[in-house]
């Protein structure tokens, strides 16, 4: 094991805990990181794992999605998740780090495995392998490029323009009806028609809802690829209804005629748990979304997994170019963790760097590839990443709607979630077990 250095390209949140994996597992590692000397436009230090924006970390509640990713992350002993416990600021819930030592500790305990060596510089062309790419959603342009050329123009995106997605439990059934325009496919949509009272009063809605701050390195070019709903708006009343909107081959089964306009909820993962809002790519503040969009009859209730975002974020399409392992089906000595596989968050970026580390380092130990179980937050994270079925591969944060659904459990949503938790982290101790990899 001694002999083989991995290559690991970016000291972020997930570089920084595959090189943590791999180093405390026996591996040497060289650890590349272009910044101070390069930076990125969200980033302002030269700080390992530097937390570009919140300083949370989400929910440590594991009744709650990212709740449950925390509790496996630290059965594989993230550090990641050490340096966070170890640098906490009260936050309620919610697990919030001091910033600045939160990234002294991630370097500290890096630095202190004699395996890693650090190299602060730019990676402008695909390293030979084994090596892990984990540059981020602003991977600097050679990069991008180089991996542009790997994986094809068309599976490499360099925005997103995320519609929100909704849990289909909280989608009022009696106000919505199943039906694909003109009668094609199996109902393969969940509509939600509007009268024309409520149409105008989501309209008004939008047309004076906050709109979050726009980063200097959002470009125009952005909003005219991808219309934000609410530009949309602003451009007239009935813009919606000729566009996403419209009602045309749509007829309600209960007034039995077409309704004034219609929002249509798209499947987003294989069990139906989890429905997009087809069109609603938008730019609204997270709290105005969730104002705004349950005006909309059915999702007067609905439980938001995912907001709508716009902002500059390279990845690739997963499922289409990656193996189960996350390693390039064109190149598999070469492996990839964090945001650019399309995870979304901090957490969500450090488990992926954990996952792909412990592939890799199945792959140098010569055993078949490791297989997250389906039932765990990682396994659900891993699924999504290399075998989405969505025509419209999309980034997405840790959420219940990933693992299959728990067998009948009585009580609410919070029994059915800790019920999922029990089993999720049941199967990981199984599956740590199994393949040793305390
Ligand atoms: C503006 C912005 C705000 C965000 N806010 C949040 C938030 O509040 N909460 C949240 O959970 N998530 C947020 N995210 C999403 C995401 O969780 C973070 O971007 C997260 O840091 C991703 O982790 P990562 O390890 O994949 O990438 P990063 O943490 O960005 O790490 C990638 C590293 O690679 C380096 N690098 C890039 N190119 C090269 C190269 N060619 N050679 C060498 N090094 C290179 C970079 O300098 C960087 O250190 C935000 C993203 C953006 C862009």
């Amino acid at each position: 094991m001694e002999e083989t250095e991995v290559a690991v390209i970016g000291a972020g949140l997930a570089g920084a805990e595959a090189a943590w994996q791999l180093a405390r597992r026996g591996v040497r590692v060289l650890l590349y990181e272009m910044r101070p000397e390069r930076t990125t436009p969200a980033h302002t230090t030269g700080d390992f794992a530097e937390l570009v924006c919140s300083n949370s970390l989400r929910s440590d509640d594991p009744a709650n999605a990212a709740g449950l990713l925390k509790a496996e992350m630290e059965k594989l002993d993230s550090l990641i998740l050490a340096a966070a416990r170890a640098t906490a600021v009260p936050a309620g819930g919610a697990l919030a780090v001091d910033r600045v030592r939160f990234s002294a500790v991630v370097a500290e305990r890096l630095l202190a495995q004699p395996r890693v060596r650090v190299r602060r510089a730019e990676v402008t062309a695909l390293p030979p392998g084994p090596a892990v790419i984990a540059t981020g959603p602003l991977t600097s342009e050679p990069l991008a490029a180089a991996l542009r050329e790997l994986t094809g123009r068309e599976a490499l995106y360099f925005f997103d323009a995320v519609a929100p997605i909704v849990t289909r439990d909280s989608v009022d059934p009696e106000r919505t009806f199943r039906a694909a325009r003109y009668g094609r496919g199996d109902g393969d949509y969940l509509n939600c028609p509007l009268s024309e009272e409520e149409y105008d009063r989501f309209y008004e809605a939008l047309l004076t809802a906050e709109t979050a701050p726009v980063r200097g390195f959002e470009t125009k070019a952005v909003f005219e690829g991808c219309m934000p709903i609410e530009v949309m708006a602003r451009r007239g009343r009935r813009t919606m209804a000729f566009g996403p909107l419209k009602p045309v081959g749509l007829t309600d089964p209960r007034t039995g005629g077409r309704p004034y306009a219609v929002v249509q909820l798209r499947q987003e993962n294989q069990s139906g748990t989890l429905l997009n809002m087809v069109g609603f790519q938008t730019h609204l503040r997270h709290g105005e979304q969730g104002r705004v969009f349950r005006l909309i009859p059915g999702l007067e209730r609905a439980e938001f997994v995912r907001y709508g975002v716009m902002h500059r974020n390279t990845y690739v399409n997963g499922p289409a170019v990656l193996n189960p392992d996350f390693s390039f089906r064109a190149r598999p000595d070469l492996f990839l963790a964090g945001q650019i596989t399309g995870v979304e968050g901090y957490i969500e970026s450090a488990a992926s760097g954990l996952m792909t580390a412990l592939s890799l380092l199945r792959r140098l130990r010569g055993g078949p590839a490791l297989i997250f179980p389906a039932e765990t937050a990682l396994g659900g994270l891993a699924a999504h990443v290399t075998a989405s079925p969505s025509p419209d591969y999309q980034p997405m944060n840790v959420n219940f709607g990933l693992l299959p659904p728990a067998a009948r459990v009585s009580g609410g949503r919070r029994e059915k979630n800790r019920a999922l938790t029990a089993r999720a982290l049941k199967a990981l101790d199984d599956f740590i077990r199994r393949h040793d990899l305390d």
